[in-house]
């Protein structure tokens, strides 16, 4: 049976990337070393950090003055880290909250200054996007979170800020085109669109940084690994290997433009049979729906779980909701074929018609 993988993430990889990675575990490029027991000092292991950081700057047309880092720590360690980083001592900082992961993001900000949350969608369980705000003239930055994984809402165009922008984009990077000048700083955790767990990716904009007259400990200053191209440490060498194996099958795709059109379609696919048929309905409104993770809930709940083990006999994973919501979410990463897609809309129908 074809297992059609929508997990939230870590979540589907190419198969190529996935046969390219097993090979390497066993003998890498031919040198008679698994990827796993090399020296991240050795020229080939400097070669992946540089095609990785290459293929970053090709894919989102990174601008020169930005520095891209391959970190430890998931996106988690980026909620403090980037506090560090950019909230000046006695400084204000202002943030977006549209759900868990930014309140996770607002959490840690709170602990190095003063936060003001200029909006949020908590009033309606997060199943919207805010665009009535105000940004604080006097704030270092505005955070944001450009895709909600778990309730699946989607920043479509990025807010106007007068004040430097940064944005968590763990569940959106490299699924659309965007604008890294619009930006001081985005982040995301590796496990979805990029690679595989372990790593973290940061694009800053050197400028920003070093103004805060905080003292930084070595290993949460983007200073020190930018100085040190990612390898003040050890970095996660497998993880960035995946990663950069990925990137490389997004550009053979076509890139991100490419990317971004089959990922509408899928989302179109998806959208169009959860409004069309009367078992289910969606969780957003509508001109904020994720084009990565859309969630929908059944109108009887009480059909869920037939239905969810419908599709797990279909070979449908992971579609299950986030345990703090419930219902479904199809997480329709950028590996994600469309006749994956094709399988989840066809199981809902025919889960109709056969009640
Ligand atoms: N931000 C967003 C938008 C996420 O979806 C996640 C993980 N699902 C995180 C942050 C946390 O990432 P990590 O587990 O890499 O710390």
């Amino acid at each position: 049976m074809t297992i059609h993988n929508f997990s939230a993430g870590p979540s589907i990889l190419p198969k190529e990337v996935l046969n390219k990675a097993a090979e390497a575990v066993i003998d890498f490029d031919q040198t008679g070393l698994s990827i796993l027991e090399m020296s991240h000092r050795t020229a080939p292991f400097e070669r992946v950090m540089d095609q990785a950081e290459s293929l970053v700057r090709e894919l989102l047309s990174v601008p020169s003055d930005y520095a891209v880092l391959f970190l430890h720590g998931g996106a988690s360690l980026q909620f403090t880290m980037l506090v560090q980083n950019l909230l000046p001592v006695n400084g204000k900082a202002a943030y977006i909250n549209t759900g868990v992961w930014s309140k996770k993001a607002i959490r840690e900000a709170k602990l190095y200054g003063e936060v003001e949350v200029i909006a949020s969608s908590e009033d309606r369980d997060f199943s919207y996007i805010p665009k009535d705000f105000e940004i604080p003239s006097e704030a270092s930055f505005l955070h944001f979170t450009s895709n909600n994984t778990i309730y699946g809402t989607q920043f479509k165009s990025f807010p106007k800020a007068t004040v430097p922008l940064v944005v968590d984009m763990s569940s959106d990077i490299f699924s659309r085109k965007i604008d890294v000048s619009q930006f001081d700083m985005i982040y995301a955790g590796a496990q979805k669109n990029m690679g595989p767990a372990g790593v973290a990716l940061v694009i800053v904009k050197k400028d920003v940084l070093g103004r805060t007259s905080r003292t930084i400990p070595s290993m949460l200053s983007y200073q020190t690994h930018i100085e040190n191209g990612s390898m003040f440490n050890t970095p996660p060498c497998f993880s960035i290997y995946v990663s950069m194996l990925n990137l490389q099958w997004l550009k053979d795709f076509g890139g991100v433009e490419a990317i971004q059109k089959r990922n509408e379609t899928k989302a179109a696919l998806l959208y169009s049979e959860i409004d069309a048929n009367p078992l289910f309905k969606g969780t957003c409104v509508y001109e904020d729906r994720s084009v990565m993770t859309p969630t929908f809930v059944m109108k009887d709940k009480s059909k869920e779980a037939a239905f969810l083990q419908f599709g797990t006999e279909r070979g449908l994973s992971g579609i299950k909701g986030h345990r703090s919501v419930g219902g479904f979410r199809a997480s329709m990463y950028n590996a994600m074929p469309i006749e994956s897609v094709e399988a989840l809309v066809q199981a809902m129908r025919d889960f109709q018609e056969n009640l």
